[in-house]
This record gives C-alpha cells, structure tokens and sequence, in this order.
C-alpha cells in the first residue's frame, strides 16, 4: 500500500501527470466520521446555501475550461473536441443539480385519520449521510461531478474515490469547492482497490461507474454493509441498422460512435448489425473509419488517440488476434504505436465468439449480417450486457418494433450510441447495472431516503359532562 499513486499521459508515459500516496485503508473509517461531522452542519444548511456553492462551483469550472479540458487531454488522452465537451457538460451538470436544492423533497397524500382530526400524511426525503463515490478514468471530470453535485445538492457529504489514471482531474473536481463547503465535507481519496474497499465499507450510500468485475465486487460489499449500491458497469452495446438507413450519414455516426476516443466509452457501439445486406454499409464503413483523424490528442482535429495503458493495448491486440485465429476477418489496416491503436472493424467472426459477447475497451468494432430485425434483436439481446443499443433507418414501425425489442437502458434511434443526457435516468440492464438510475433526479432518490410523516391535529379535548347533560 506504500507505494504512490501516478497517472501518466498516455501520449507520453514519461510525463508523470499526478503523484500522491494512497490513502491507508485503515485511515478511511477516521476520513468518513469527519466527513460526518461536517454533513451535520451542511444537511442544516438551507437550498439557497448549497445551491449557491454548486453554482459557484459551476463558474469556476467554466472560468477553468481551457485549463481543465487540457488537463484532460494530458492525463487521460482524450481528444481535446471531446475533453472540452466533457468540461462544458460537467459546468451545465453543477447548474442543473444547483437548481435541484429548490427541488420538492417530498409528497402530500390524504391522512387516514378520523374525520373529526385534520392532519397531514407526507413524505420527506433526507440525505442518507456520506456517499462513497468510486469513478473510472474514462470521463474524470463529469463522472465524478455527475455523482457528486446530487449528492451534495441534497444535504450528503462525499468522499469521491477517484481512479489512479485519472488522479489529477479528481483533484480539479476537489478544488472546484475549495472554501465552499464545510470542513471535510467533500473529500478526494487517492488509492486503488483497497482504498475503494474501505471507502465502501465506511459509506452510508455507494455510487460505482467502471468494469462488469470490479462492479460485482462492489454490489457484493455494499450489499454487505447494509447500504443501497448502484453500479454502472460495461456493454457490449449494438447499433442495428435498418436497409433503408441513409448509408453515409450511419456509417459515419456508428464511426465515430464506434472509434472517437480509442472506443473508451462505456456507451461506445461494439457491435454493428446490418439487416439484410451487409456489403454497402461494409464498405462505407471502412471509408468512415479510415477518415477518422488518428493521432496526437491536443490536435483540434484529432478523434482517435491513444488508449490508456499498454494494458488496454495489448487487450485489444489479444482481441484481434483472438478473432482472427477463430476466422474473423479484419477490415481496417489495425496495427499500434506506442499507445496509438489504429481503429479495427472485424466481420465474419460467430456472433457467439467472446470478442463479439465481452467488452474490448479499445477501438475495435465487429460487424454481423442478419436477414431480418426479429434476428436483428436476438443478436443484440445474446450477450449478458444492456447497456445502450442504437437503431438506425426510416420506417417507423420497424424503429419501433426494434425499441421494444432490444433489452437495454438506453435505446437511441438515429442517435449515436455514444451521448448521455445528465438530466435523463441513465443505466443499463443485466450485467451493464446494479441498482437505481443515476443522473436527473432518479439521483436525487438515490441520495436521499424517504421519510412518511403521520402529522395529526391533538384528538379534541373532552367535552366537560355537565355541558354534555
Ligand atoms: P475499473 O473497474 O478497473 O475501476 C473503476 C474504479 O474502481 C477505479 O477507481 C478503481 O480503482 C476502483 N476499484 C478497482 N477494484 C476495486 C475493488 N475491488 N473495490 C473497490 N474499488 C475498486 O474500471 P476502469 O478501467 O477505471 O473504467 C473502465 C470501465 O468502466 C469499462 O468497463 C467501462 O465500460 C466502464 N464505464 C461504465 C460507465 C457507465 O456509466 N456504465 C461509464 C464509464 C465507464
């Protein structure tokens, strides 16, 4: 556990981006009771308080734009279009969930009292106390944010476990609060697994987004302890593309939606399924891809960059190598450099084969032929993931058949798999969530607890007997 924490560029794994010492798992149980004392006082604070310091948060996140968006593209080589995206949308998330503070924080239903005493039945919710947030790497700003703001929005205090490879964007999300908040209330952990661990096993409420494995491990824990989870996990998500979809203008979304940042998105489209002949979108396809930009990712034009670790490489070249050995055919040039992994787009391989069932976390997509959409929905249902699915074409009745249809959380027609709505419940189904929703105000239910109040009038004092004569 001695040993410090670094994130390094992947661009440049000579720059050393962040260093810390992980937080001790023993030390975490001390960090949450400060953490609780300070939700004392914050939980006491009114809405105009806490919806003024998100909202001063969110001008400093904006004020910081450039600065945060290059950060990005360093420590974790998104490409910069998409970093400075991310930055927008984590400053439009801090403005929703500051607005949120003035949101009702319950119902009023009829009493069952007794005619002769009025009263009230309602609802209350209450912030459940210290949310353990434990993020991925693969958006360090807005994931964080996006779990963070509702939970500080309805009176929790956070300790936000941030991943190792995406240190320093974790300390900038810490640092948007600074002078904020009370004491503690707000606190960023640096470690690994066994931090993660113990923030789990000190928290009140467990918020996780990152792998299918580590997720069930969490739910496990949390579950454990006694305290409500969600986990947002992989996909292995299908894009089904009609016969009278307009072939250029898919071909060049499932593209990007499919590459754009090395295809390190949870939501990225992985599995291509083209009802009836697959030929023309094949060879659009290919066009699209190979004009995507490759390269640098401080480069405005740039949509392709590196993956995260030699890890995630050699994952993707087992993948393809996988593929090919079980008669895959490999569409694209592939190849890599350094942690440049030229984007790969397979066909031919069985729909049953593990690089088409599980997630690659790299830029490599497979495309399958099926004759009809009821084969179309088979396909995209057979694999233990349910993340997100897009549907692409023309005829109503078909987009709405497959809607119906695909066992996902998310379903998008004529959208990009890739894109998230911060104020739509977002989740997947099967092994892609355990738990509620998050974002919107499926997370204000998820940080908070529902109270019913019986609040009834005193009974009536007794008539005296002599009026009663
Ligand atoms: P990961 O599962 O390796 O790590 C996620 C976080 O969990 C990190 O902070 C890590 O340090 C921590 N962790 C690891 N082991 C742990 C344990 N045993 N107990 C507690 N915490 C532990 O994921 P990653 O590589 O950072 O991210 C990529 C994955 O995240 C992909 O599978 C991707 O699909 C998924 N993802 C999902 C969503 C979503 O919303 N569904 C969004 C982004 C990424």
């Amino acid at each position: 556990m001695s040993e410090l924490i670094q994130s390094r560029s992947p661009q440049n794994p000579d720059d050393v981006v962040a260093e810390h010492a992980p937080v001790p798992p023993h030390r975490v149980a001390d960090l949450a009771a400060r953490a609780r004392v300070a939700q004392a006082v914050w939980r006491r604070e009114g809405p105009a308080g806490r919806a003024s310091a998100l909202r001063v948060a969110a001008e400093r996140m904006r004020a910081r734009a450039d600065a945060t968006a290059d950060l990005i593209v360093r420590e974790v080589g998104k490409p910069v279009a998409e970093a400075r995206a991310e930055v927008g949308r984590a400053a439009a998330i801090l403005d929703y969930y500051a607005q949120s503070c003035f949101a009702a924080t319950g119902d009023l239903l009829p009493p069952s009292l007794p005619a002769e005493q009025p009263g009230l039945l309602y609802t209350e919710r209450r912030p459940r106390g210290v949310a353990g947030l434990v993020t991925p790497w693969n958006f360090p700003v807005a994931i964080p944010l996006w779990k963070a703001a509702p939970a500080l929005a309805t009176g929790n205090a956070v300790l936000l476990k941030p991943s190792p490879e995406a240190l320093a964007c974790a300390e900038a999300v810490g640092r948007l609060f600074d002078g904020l908040l009370p004491d503690g209330l707000l606190q960023v952990l640096p470690g690994g697994a066994e931090t993660g661990q113990a923030v789990i096993d000190a928290a009140d409420v467990v918020s996780f987004t990152g792998s299918a494995a580590v997720g069930a491990e969490v739910a496990v824990a949390a579950a454990r302890a006694g305290v409500p989870v969600q986990a947002e996990m992989g996909g292995q998500n299908a894009a089904v593309v009609l016969p009278d979809a307009d072939l250029a203008a898919t071909a060049a979304m499932l593209a990007a939606a499919a590459m754009g940042y090395a295809g390190q998105k949870c939501t990225a489209t992985r599995r291509i399924v083209v009802v009836g002949d697959p030929a023309p979108l094949t060879e659009a396809l290919v066009a699209a891809v190979a004009a995507l930009p490759c390269g640098d990712p401080a480069r405005a034009d740039v949509a392709v960059g590196p993956v995260i670790t030699p890890v995630a490489r050699d994952r993707v070249r087992d993948a393809v190598e996988a593929a090919r050995a079980d008669g895959g055919r490999v569409l694209t040039p592939g190849g890599d450099t350094g942690l440049l992994v030229a984007p790969v787009l397979l066909d031919r391989l069985d729909p049953g084969h593990p690089v088409a069932r599980e997630e690659t976390f790299g830029p490599l997509a497979t495309i399958f032929a099926v004759p009809d959409l009821a084969a179309a929905i088979t396909l995209v249902n057979d694999v233990r993931y349910g993340l997100v699915t897009s549907v692409h074409g023309r005829d109503l009745g078909l987009l709405l058949e497959a809607a119906r249809g695909v066992d996902s959380g998310l379903i998008r027609v004529n959208a990009p798999t890739t894109g998230v709505d911060f104020h739509a419940p977002f989740g997947g189904e099967k092994a892609s969530s355990h738990g509620p929703r998050e974002q919107g105000t499926a997370a204000l239910d998820f940080y908070t607890s529902t109270r019913t109040v019986t609040l009834a009038a005193p009974p009536p004092p007794p008539v005296p007997a002599e009026e009663s004569a």
